[in-house]
């Protein structure tokens, strides 16, 4: 018997950057991802299709088992903070940072409690109890930049890549929370039941992402 395996993607850098690692394991969608608006995309391989979602919903299809695997920012995973997914491999794709940013030469205030503006209130409240800093989150959905800005915050947390988007906005990187990169993830039921062809993908994916390292002369 033939295991369908379904993957999980979001559009964008991830979609751009996973569909070479794909190929490398023969597996190319059946249309043009970018351009189509249909969100289950078969491929040429008739047991593989690929689901397109929201990028921090990957790890929820992937943990409902609505997927077998997918590719998810360490961002996305780190915010989603479920123990209930497999991460096997690092894809070395779409990397960032997580960082805290505030207005260029901002002084903070002594005592006065900071205001922090992010997406990533998981990742904040986590980063500011390990600090033993009591801090009041913000939940925004985009533009975090914009917060401090017009005094809604101090702070922001976001992922900075060239950090032109902080400087556009007269803002500067403070602290890294973490590095970022799209990670595998896979479905610990899956893992069981379709041990074989996710193994085989798993493989095949890991000397995909070494060869594009060594190529990068990442690895010596
Ligand atoms: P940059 O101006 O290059 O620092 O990029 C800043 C913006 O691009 C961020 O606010 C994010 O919205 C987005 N971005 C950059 N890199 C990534 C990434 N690897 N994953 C997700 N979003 C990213």
């Amino acid at each position: 018997m033939t295991e369908v395996l379904t993957i999980a993607l979001s559009k964008g850098r991830i979609l751009r950057d996973t569909c070479p690692l794909l190929e490398a394991a023969d597996i190319r969608p059946a249309e043009d991802v970018e351009k189509t608006r249909k969100l289950i995309i078969p491929t040429n391989q008739p047991n593989v299709r690929l689901l397109i979602v929201r990028a921090s919903d990957v790890p929820t299809y992937v943990e409902y088992g609505a997927a077998d695997l997918g590719v998810a920012g360490k961002d996305v995973l780190m915010e989603h903070g479920s123990q209930e997914l497999y991460e096997p491999l690092d894809l070395n794709i779409a990397r960032c940072r997580l960082m805290t940013a505030a207005p260029v030469d901002q002084q903070d205030i002594p005592g006065k409690r900071l205001r922090v503006a992010t997406k990533f209130v998981n990742v904040a409240k986590r980063y500011y109890a390990g600090l033993g800093q009591q801090v009041d989150i913000i939940k925004l959905y985009g533009s975090m930049e914009l917060a401090p800005l017009i005094g809604l915050a101090d702070r922001i947390i976001d992922v900075v890549d060239t950090g032109n988007t902080l400087r556009a906005n007269g803002l500067e990187p403070r602290e890294v929370i973490a590095d970022i990169s799209s990670r595998l993830v896979v479905n610990k039921a899956a893992m069981k039941v379709k041990h074989r062809s996710l193994s085989v993908l798993i493989k095949t994916l890991s000397e995909a992402v070494d060869r594009a390292r060594s190529e990068k002369g990442e690895l010596s």
